[in-house]
């Protein structure tokens, strides 16, 4: 695929979805193409945009009260496309419309992507799928909104310009939004430092409350639905609390939990150095990137993590007998 416009120009009805729990990038990349498509495809389709209630947060973006949530089984789209989902049960309650759509599109950068689409464009090395779509987009279609929304999923998934998946490409990109005039100092502030105060017990709470296993090499804490509960918070209130368990000096891989049932838990991985989380991640079937994935689990919080970290060891026994054998 070179041009989305190219794709869908005779649809006539067309779909857009994310996954569950929309990040960053998820709600700057379906926004992005919704606007984009509604701005430049002629005819006047209908486009509906499918996303779980998203962050407070990322309404800076602007013209997202379009996001519906309804669940209308029968309506069969023209063309159907996934945004930044690895799998399609990532789609959650919009999974049904991608499976009743005369075409399917999956827009994607995750390694773990199973390509379950009639037309899949996925780009592994690319940051997010907000600058995969960039590059389907012609540049100078691009308005505001367009460009706070691309900006967004940028930011968001290379933890503003600093993980691994940035590159000249990456920061080329951020420079062309930047001189569309997207508000990026307040963009930054507002969407990822900014903590309340509730969201700041709950990371002080996950610092506090943190434990070192594996030889210092890899930290865990978790956050109860308890903990959330008393704080008056939701998932959404934990960003960057993994980021921060990360930066623990000598740490190769952190886990953050938060329980989502009873018995019940999601898993957040993030590396340093050489251990893929994905594969760990995958195992336990869910997916992501080498340096940043996750998952469901059951058990108890004992077991979860003892199931994680026999996976973790393993590796890590594995990268250092490969490191002796250079010698
Ligand atoms: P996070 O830890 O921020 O929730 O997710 C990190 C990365 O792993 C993201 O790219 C996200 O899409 C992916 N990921 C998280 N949870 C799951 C999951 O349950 N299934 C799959 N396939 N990917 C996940
Ligand atoms: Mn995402
Ligand atoms: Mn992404």
């Amino acid at each position: 695929m070179k041009n989305v416009l190219d794709e869908l120009r005779n649809a006539r009805t067309i779909g857009i979805a994310g996954h569950v729990r929309p990040d960053g990038d998820c709600v700057g990349s379906c926004l992005a193409l919704y606007h984009y498509l509604k701005k430049n495809l002629s005819g006047d389709p209908v486009i509906d945009l499918y996303l779980e209630t998203i962050p407070e947060k990322f309404k800076i973006i602007g013209d997202t009260e379009v996001i519906k949530q309804e669940n209308m089984d029968s309506i069969i789209y023209d063309a159907f496309i996934s945004l930044d989902s690895s799998s399609l049960d990532r789609l959650g309650f919009a999974q049904v419309y991608f499976e009743q759509a005369n075409k399917t599109i999956n827009i994607d950068h995750h390694i773990s992507n199973l390509k379950f689409a009639n037309a899949n464009h996925v780009e592994e090395k690319a940051s997010s799928t907000c600058e995969v779509l960039f590059g389907l987009f012609e540049e100078e279609k691009i308005d505001i909104t367009i460009a706070k929304a691309l900006y967004l999923g940028i930011i968001h998934d290379t933890g503003v310009f600093k993980h691994s998946n940035t590159s000249e490409k990456t920061m080329n990109i951020a420079g062309k939004l930047i001189s569309i005039g997207v508000p990026f100092s307040q963009m930054i502030d507002e969407t990822f430092y900014i903590k309340n105060y509730h969201q700041n017990q709950i990371l002080g709470r996950c610092l506090l409350e943190s434990m070192l296993i594996l030889d210092g090499k890899c930290i865990v804490s978790s956050v109860s639905k308890k903990m959330l509960e008393f704080y008056d918070s939701t998932s959404a209130d934990l960003d960057g609390i993994i980021d921060q368990l990360r930066i623990t000096k000598g740490v190769e891989v952190a886990i953050l939990l938060y329980e989502t049932d009873f018995h019940e838990y999601k898993v957040s991985m993030r590396a340093n150095g050489d251990v893929d989380v994905r594969k760990i991640a995958s195992y336990f079937g869910g997916g992501g990137h080498i340096k940043a994935a996750g998952c469901t689990m059951h058990g108890t919080i004992h077991d979860v993590v003892n199931n994680l970290t026999g996976h973790i060891e393993h590796q890590l026994a594995n990268l250092t007998s490969e490191q002796e054998s250079e010698y």
